[in-house]
């Protein structure tokens, strides 16, 4: 049986959340969203999560070593094993020291890469997305956005008639930082990958539907690709 061991790439905002629901559902890949074990490892206090939490405690960046060791064990130890046809790893690496950390952790396990597939944005388009959004203050599931998705009336909740606000994370100069991070140390991992033949660009400026299709349809031909 071929594997489909994958990795999400592409900056905030470009959809990678949202893709990952739906590859699931295609391809019964679980999604392994590093943020996400962090947080369980830390909450259920496993060795790992208390290791992550010293360093959080102390304002420090959890150690690649740590994230490495959280995602063996998401791989591995499992009830059920449900990664042993292959994983759709979102949230790392997001370096290329990261990626020779993940990658020979992978060869320990004897597993590699099938294919690393980037979303991609421009920025501009990613501030219009992120920046348009507003929250209902009383509801922060009532989500509008000022372009694709807006109120009725300017600033306030059709629900329930509550003001609309700008979360601080979706302010235009906080998400330009952040796409600064993005492109200086995640845009060297995109030639990283390119250059080992893994790389496979998706334009992430259309539609959520024709984005999967076009990823559905690239793995599709992955996995018939391993079998013969
Ligand atoms: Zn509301």
């Amino acid at each position: 049986m071929s594997q489909l061991n994958l990795i999400l790439l592409g900056p905030p905002g470009a959809g990678k959340g949202t893709q990952a629901d739906r590859l699931r559902d295609d391809f019964v890949l679980p999604h392994i969203s590093t943020g996400d074990i962090l947080r369980e490892q830390v909450t259920e206090g496993t060795e790992l999560g208390k290791e992550a939490k010293r360093y959080m405690d102390a304002g420090e960046l959890v150690p690649d070593d740590v994230i490495v060791g959280m995602i063996t064990d998401r791989l591995t130890d499992a009830h059920p094993p449900d990664a042993r046809d292959g994983f759709l790893l979102d949230g790392f690496p997001r370096n290329e020291t990261q990626a020779d950390a993940l990658k020979e952790a992978l060869d320990k396990l004897g597993r590699r890469l099938s294919a690393v597939l980037l979303i991609e944005v421009p920025d501009d388009d990613l501030v219009r997305r992120l920046a348009g959004r507003r929250v209902c203050v009383k509801n922060p599931t009532h989500i509008y956005h000022v372009d694709f998705d807006p109120p009725k009336h300017d600033d306030v909740c059709d629900q329930d008639g509550a003001r609309l606000m700008q979360r601080d994370d979706d302010r235009e100069e906080t998400i330009r930082n952040r796409l600064h991070v993005y492109h200086s140390q995640t845009e060297p991992l995109i030639d990283y990958y390119d250059e080992a033949g893994l790389l496979r660009r998706f334009d992430g400026r259309r539609n959520p539907d024709e984005v999967h299709r076009h990823i559905r349809a690239t793995v599709a031909t992955l996995r018939l690709e391993d079998e013969f």
